[in-house]
């Protein structure tokens, strides 16, 4: 028999699950139908067991350089089984509380694969959504009176550069890696390629980084690239930007050969095993969108700012609609929506005080505008940059490399973008984000007292730099 919801969401990842909550907290009758794992790509395959890797090999490769601390520790050896135990810990215990808080908000999960069949005479708009169970049981039909489609993303491969359970992997193979290469060639220089080149080279793997752009990062502020080249380079990434990757050279047998054009030169790359991270792709097959007036443009969901898509009844939340694909930001995304099909007034996203953050070693972290769109955009911009080296808890905690940057308009003194790399920047980067929200000019932030000693005082420096009063530097 039919069951009927207010909210059935397509998909508990992040942000389907937080929808999810949202809905309930509204007093919506809300379902979730996730196929795979509650948590989705973020906690099972993405942010949470990257980072718990990531910290895992920064522990490694700090206590194996603990000389500089005065502390030495022989013979120091890693446990690569007890690094990915510690992992799937984490996610396991994360998991637990998202499947507990979807029986707080009392919302039905339904563990299976579902489907929009679009409207017929039983079902008005949006339809029924069909659920085939994961445990084979016959299939479940919800009768929606709204449906959020959070199906997320993959990864993209590159067309002979797939995945093959031995040498070529993806971030999803990556992560549950059993052992260590002694070497690895990494496609793509973005987000996830760098973490993996940080993370691998902590932990003692030879890394080569093969970045069509001409520079990593490329989305990234140009200071932002060339600071994390120089820092990634002097512990020994091997870094070719400009790098034309030719897939049809893949030789496979004791571990990896591929040829790429650089230079104007065709070089050979050799290593044990080659990780694909040339970005994702969203999940928009097999969910009945042909049952529907959806319009999809370049593989993603088209939404207006609310996330409803052509289809009233319908919003598309997440990775799947493209933009900004991060967890956080699918988390609003999915509160928006909630709060709009529920006749709320929530304000749209402003996808410019959205952080975006890169767990490297030094980490980076941004908001906002970078220099280089600014100028684009044809603001007079004036820049306070300030560098680590001149933060005393940046010397006390051994990590003085990077630096703050931040960008403002000349003319009306408004805070266009702020970009970071150093230690915890990817925490510190919230107060920028709280001052794009409120509008605080440079001065303003240099005006909130900043305790000493603290990383939070290169902010306030840079802020006071951009108007040429820096006190440090
Ligand atoms: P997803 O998390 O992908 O969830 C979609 C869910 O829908 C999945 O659980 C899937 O099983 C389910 N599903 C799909 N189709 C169906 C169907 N037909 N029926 C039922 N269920 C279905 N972002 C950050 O902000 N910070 C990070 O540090 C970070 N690190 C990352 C590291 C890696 C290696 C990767 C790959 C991604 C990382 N991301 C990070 C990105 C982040 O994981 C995504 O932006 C986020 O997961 C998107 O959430 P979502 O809910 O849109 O989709
Ligand atoms: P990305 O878009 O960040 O980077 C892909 C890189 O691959 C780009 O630099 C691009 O120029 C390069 N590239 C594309 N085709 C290539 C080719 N043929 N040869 C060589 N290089 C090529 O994508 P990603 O790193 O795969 O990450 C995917 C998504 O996951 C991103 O949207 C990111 O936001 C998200 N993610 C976020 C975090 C985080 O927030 N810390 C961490 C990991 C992933």
């Amino acid at each position: 028999m039919a069951k009927e919801y207010d909210v059935v969401i397509l998909g508990g990842g992040t942000g389907g699950y937080v929808a999810a909550i949202r809905a309930s907290q509204l007093g919506l009758k809300t379902a979730v139908v996730e196929k795979g794992k509650l948590g989705g790509t973020c906690l099972h395959a993405g942010c949470i067991p990257s980072k718990a890797l990531l910290r895992s090999a920064e522990v490694y490769a700090q206590t194996k350089n603990g000389e500089a601390f005065g502390v030495i520790a022989d013979g120091v050896r890693l446990d690569f089984a007890k690094v990915q135990a510690r992992k799937a810990a984490i996610v396991e215990q994360l998991h637990k509380g998202v499947q507990h808080l979807m029986k707080k908000g009392k919302i039905d999960v339904y563990a299976g694969t579902g489907r929009l069949l679009g409207p017929s005479i039983f079902s008005p708009l949006p339809g029924t959504v069909s659920v085939e169970m994961n445990d084979g049981s016959e299939n479940e039909m919800l009768v929606p009176k709204f449906v959020v489609i959070a199906t997320g993303s993959r990864p993209r491969t590159l067309p002979g550069l797939e995945p093959d359970g031995e040498f070529v992997m993806t971030s999803d193979e990556a992560l549950q890696m059993v052992t260590l290469p002694s070497s690895i060639l990494i496609v793509g220089g973005g987000v996830i390629g760098m973490e993996w080149a940080s993370m691998l080279n902590d932990f003692g793997v030879d890394v080569t980084v093969l970045e069509y752009a001409d520079r990593i990062l490329p989305t990234e502020d140009e200071d932002v690239s060339k600071e994390m080249e120089k820092l990634l380079r002097r512990r020994g990434v091997n870094i070719v930007t400009g790098a034309r990757v030719l897939a049809e050279t893949l030789e496979k047998g004791n571990g990896v050969t591929i040829q790429a054009e650089h230079q104007g030169e065709r070089k050979t790359f050799a290593a044990d095993k080659m990780l694909v991270s040339v970005g994702r792709q969203a999940n928009i097959e097999g969910i009945g969108l042909e049952n529907t007036d959806i319009v999809i443009e370049k593989g993603y969901i088209q939404t207006n700012e609310f996330g409803q898509t052509k289809e009233a009844h319908i919003y598309a939340i997440g990775d799947v609609i493209g933009g900004l694909q991060l967890a956080h930001v699918a988390a609003h995304e999915g509160i928006v929506a909630i709060e709009h099909l529920a006749g709320h007034n929530p304000a749209p996203i402003d996808y410019t005080m959205v952080p975006r953050c890169i767990y490297t070693r030094p980490e980076a972290a941004a908001v906002g505008l970078t220099e280089q769109e600014a100028k684009a955009k044809g603001y007079d911009v004036k820049v306070g940059k300030f560098p680590f080296k001149a933060i005393g808890k940046a010397l006390v905690f051994g990590e003085a490399e990077g630096f703050v940057k931040l960008i403002a308009d000349r003319n009306t003194d408004d805070l266009l973008g702020v970009h970071m790399v150093g230690p915890h920047v990817t925490d510190l980067i919230s107060e920028a984000g709280l001052a794009r929200v409120l509008d605080a000019a440079p001065w303003e932030i240099a005006h909130a007292i900043h305790p000493h000693p603290t990383l939070s005082e290169a902010m306030a420096e840079a802020a006071l730099a951009v108007d040429g009063k820096a006190i440090h530097f």
